[in-house]
């Protein structure tokens, strides 16, 4: 059984170096004594930036904390080969937490979604139909509170998240503008995902006159990927009650020192909710979510771009890349077609 696994500890920007790819060996049937449990073979990885903070070594006990020389954990799509679970039998294909290994012997499989639709690609349950995809349904419709003809701005808006908040925004009827770190992913934000302007952050001296060009009357609403020096640019350009949804701060997580922020003040003077949410509080909307969502896809209503490494050994370069923005959409790993 070919697996990845955290060799230690990471401190800083994470390395293809911090992970190893090895070999153990796994019984391919579930042992008599494991009720409810499900074995899998892992179809695709999903590279996701949360998986840096299980990285890291922390106080305590956190059930989400890897232990150097176990696999990396991490969302992704499964076909079940054996199962003890009344539920889900051998055959079925489900998407959830698995882990970075061929095969997986998943004790509490009550968290796994089935997949019940196949006529998209099965890569999609670890991105627009996945997580991320619940994340930008719930962050932008439960947390944004949006209205039509309202201004909204997405940071990292190419990634897996962004690009499907921009659309959704769009369908709202929404002016929105996205920032990405590259001009091909500024053009994908115009050119494929129907976002009204998009702007280079890397090529901005001054974030906030950034800001102020595309946004002269303000923002109504701020879909936070990113953090740091972004943020503060983006406290200083809200509009009197707008809404600032925190999803998360990429920026952030490989810092020993996070970067302070100095604009929180205009919260109070502008009357502005910042509010940070998790997409484990939502689940109990994906099947709304689907349904709303798979039609649009399928009635080209809404694309999606997603960035396929090849390979379980390609996953950790894959993995690291999100941190360099080597990522063009969605970073998912094939690990095996069928
Ligand atoms: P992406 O697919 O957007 O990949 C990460 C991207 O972040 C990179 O491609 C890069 O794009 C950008 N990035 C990396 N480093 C920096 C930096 N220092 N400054 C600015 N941008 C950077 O990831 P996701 O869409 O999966 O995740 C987006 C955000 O959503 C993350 O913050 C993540 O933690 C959060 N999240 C939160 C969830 C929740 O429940 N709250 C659930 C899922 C995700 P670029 O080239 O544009 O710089």
């Amino acid at each position: 059984n070919k697996q990845v696994i955290l060799k230690d500890y990471v401190k800083g920007f994470p390395k293809e170096s911090d992970m190893l790819v090895t070999t153990s060996t796994i019984k391919l049937k579930i042992p008599d004594d494991c009720h409810h449990a499900i074995l899998v073979k892992n179809l695709y990885f999903s590279c996701d930036p949360y998986m840096r903070n299980q990285m890291n070594k922390v106080q305590g006990n956190d059930p989400y904390s890897l232990v150097p020389g176990s696999p990396i954990a991490g969302h992704g799509v499964a076909r079940v080969i054996d199962s003890s679970h009344p539920d889900i039998k051998k055959g079925d294909l489900v998407w959830g937490f698995t882990r970075w290994e061929e095969y997986s012997l998943i004790r509490d499989p009550d968290t796994l979604f089935k997949i019940q639709d196949t006529d998209v690609p099965l890569s999609y349950y670890t991105g627009i139909l996945g997580m991320p995809g619940m994340t930008a349904y719930a962050g932008f419709y439960e947390v944004c509170s949006p209205k039509k003809g309202e201004t909204v701005y997405v940071s990292a808006a190419s990634g897996a998240v962004g690009q499907l908040v921009g659309q959704f925004a769009k369908l709202m009827g929404c002016y929105v503008v996205g920032s990405a770190g590259s001009k091909d992913k500024v053009e994908l934000l115009k050119n494929k995902f129907g976002f009204d302007d998009g702007f280079n952050y890397k090529e901005e001296q001054d974030l906030n006159a950034a800001l102020k060009r595309y946004f002269p009357d303000g923002i109504d609403i701020y879909f936070e990927n990113v953090g740091g020096k972004m943020l503060d640019a983006v406290l200083l350009n809200m509009k009197t009650h707008g809404r600032i949804a925190v999803c998360g701060m990429i920026s952030q997580y490989n810092l020993e020192q996070p970067e302070g922020v100095h604009n929180l003040f205009t919260l109070v003077t502008k009357r502005i909710r910042m509010e940070g949410f998790t997409v484990l509080d939502y689940y109990h909307l994906y099947q709304k979510f689907v349904d709303m969502v798979l039609p649009l896809i399928k009635e080209g209503k809404i694309n999606y771009v997603e960035d396929i490494a090849e390979g379980l050994e390609s996953a950790p370069s894959a993995l690291v890349g999100l941190f360099y923005g080597r990522n063009v959409g969605k970073q998912v790993v094939l690990v095996s077609r069928e």
